[in-house]
């Protein structure tokens, strides 16, 4: 059945992220009931009624009948406008603690994976290491409890995985509850 979902370029299964899921539920923008509701972040200064379908988020109706955005355009610095606005408003957002934003590496943004924790990130050592990069320029300068936080991911703090859509290298970001 997934088959039958759109493509999110930047968001490749939101399935498997947990930000679409099988339902009945009637989609609040387009009233019919196709078999998948998204369940994850919009921001609107509108009152919306219920939640929405894969193919409304996908065409962009969604986010025009309420003017509304899928995730914060923050970080999304040095990519085209076309690109920021399929990422805010015609991809599925996901479950974060904090806002979930997108990452950006060779001049688009990179296609979100999913939440993971350390054994995941360790297969993926570049973003590893970009992480291990990011939370020494936030403060973390003491090595041993640095990299006793990388490997407590997944209890109070967790990786956001990303894929560059470009070179497939992968990235991740660091949430927090
Ligand atoms: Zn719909
Ligand atoms: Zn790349």
């Amino acid at each position: 059945m997934s088959a039958d979902l759109p493509f999110f370029r930047y968001h490749p299964d939101p399935l498997a992220s947990g930000s679409i899921l099988a339902s009945a539920e009637s989609c609040a923008c387009c009233g019919r009931s196709r078999g998948w509701i998204y369940t994850a972040t919009f921001y609107s200064a509108h009152e919306v009624s219920g939640r929405f379908c894969p193919w409304c988020i996908a065409d962009g109706s969604a986010a025009e009948r309420f003017a509304g955005e899928f995730a914060d355009s923050y970080g999304l610095d040095g990519v085209s406008e076309d690109v920021l606005h399929e990422v805010t408003r015609r991809t599925p957002g996901f479950h974060a603690w904090q806002d979930p934003h997108w990452l950006v590496r060779c001049h688009d943004a990179g296609a979100f994976v999913g939440e993971v924790g350390y054994t995941e990130l360790a297969e993926h050592p570049e973003a590893l290491d970009q992480l291990r990069a990011d939370l020494r320029i936030d403060g973390h300068h003491d090595e041993s409890r640095l990299e006793g936080l990388l490997t407590r991911l997944g209890k109070g703090m967790t990786a956001m995985l990303f894929r560059c859509v470009v070179c497939g290298a992968h990235l991740a970001y660091a949430d927090a509850s």
